[in-house]
């Protein structure tokens, strides 16, 4: 039998326990990840870190080259995927070559959301997802003294508190759609901004954000239905949605994720998605619910390994550890207090 041929697509949590995990179950396959981005695994949570300076860029990256070598695997990083043939087992990488394979794992997590309404202003928007998302900040944050966050998600606490240590002006408008994987009841709207008041940030309260204008390279004006504030860099964070764009068109069933039963598998034979990406099937609920978080990405991804590689292990969730937020059912491994 000839050497089988395994590919995932993503170098995140998922990806990378996938890939170990098909070691594992295979010594002599070829097991190949790629990755758009151009550098190692990081560790997502150490950002606000970094852009504080209490954490250096080289602690921010696990994971040597070594590690990949040492097992076998080969690590394609900047290299993205733009499309993929599932009736020819073969995916399209952005700079034309043709990648064939016998399994794939798709792995390709979320991306930050920056709502349909704020999308006209979103080259005003910083975000933060990457290690160059951060390196941004950074350079920004040489420039201006004053910072106003949009948002409420997971991770704007914890940049909340980077730049009140750098000693910026730091103001919150807290906003009800982006309190994603939450839902901001009147009660955790006074909670968090009794908690943000007290770490010396200003909370703009607001209903809604008019319009957003630059008036010089590190000067924007936000105008909301109460007031008109001027500030130096605006951060939004709205939460986080599946990165699938690429695979429109290709036949999987995509929803707001990756559609997959609860064993991991796409409609197609040995193709499987796991982590941020994908929308899980519960028999119980009889729906999809969406993961987020590092270690639900990490089981999901051992778990699509191991189903690709024979087994037949269903996710069980119970119905109760999954909340639903505007229609979307979430279960995360993540700290979800604010
Ligand atoms: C700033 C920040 C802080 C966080 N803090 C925490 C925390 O404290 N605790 C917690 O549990 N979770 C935290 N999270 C969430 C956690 O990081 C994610 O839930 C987790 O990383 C999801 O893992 P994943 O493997 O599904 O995808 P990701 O880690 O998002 O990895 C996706 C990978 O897919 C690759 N990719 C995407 N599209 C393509 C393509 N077309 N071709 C090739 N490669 C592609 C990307 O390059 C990337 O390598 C945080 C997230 C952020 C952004």
């Amino acid at each position: 039998m000839s050497v089988q041929r395994f590919v995932i697509i993503g170098n995140g949590p998922a990806a990378n326990h996938a890939a170990d995990t098909l070691r594992q179950q295979f010594s002599e396959s070829r097991i190949t990840i790629f990755s758009k981005d151009p550098f190692r695994s990081y560790r997502p949570h150490l950002l606000p870190d970094f852009i504080s300076g209490l954490v250096k860029e080289q602690e921010i990256y696990f994971r040597p080259y070594d590690y990949y070598k040492e097992r076998d695997i080969t690590l394609r990083l900047g290299q993205a995927v733009v499309g993929v043939d599932f009736s020819r087992n073969r995916l399209f990488l952005e700079h034309r070559e043709v990648v064939p394979f016998d399994g794939l794992i798709i792995a390709t997590g979320a991306k930050p959301r920056i709502p349909e309404k704020f999308q006209l202003f979103a080259d005003m928007m910083l975000t933060l997802k990457t290690p160059i998302d951060a390196k941004m900040w950074i350079q920004k944050l040489l420039d201006v003294e004053s910072v106003v966050i949009v948002g409420g998600d997971l991770t704007s606490l914890s940049l909340t508190k980077a730049l009140v240590k750098l000693g910026k002006r730091t103001r919150f408008i807290l906003t009800e759609e982006a309190f994603w994987p939450s839902v901001l009841t009147n009660e955790i709207y006074k909670t968090a901004t009794d908690r943000l008041e007290r770490l010396g940030i200003e909370i703009v309260h607001c209903r809604r954000i008019r319009r957003i204008a630059r008036l010089g390279e590190n000067s924007l004006e936000i105008e909301t239905d109460r007031e008109v504030i001027e500030t130096g860099a605006l951060g939004a964070f709205f939460g986080l949605v599946p990165d699938v764009g690429f695979l429109t068109k290709t036949g999987l069933d995509i929803d707001r994720g990756i559609l997959v039963d609860e064993f991991l598998k796409t409609r197609f034979e040995g193709v499987y998605a796991a982590g941020d990406c994908a929308q899980v099937y519960h028999p119980v609920l009889r729906d999809y619910w969406v993961s987020i978080g590092y270690e639900n990405a990490a089981f999901l991804g051992r778990t699509a390994a191991l189903n690709l590689a024979g087994s037949h292990l269903q996710v069980t969730l119970k119905a109760e550890s999954i909340l639903e937020v505007g229609g979307v059912k979430v279960n995360t491994s993540w700290w979800t207090e604010f």
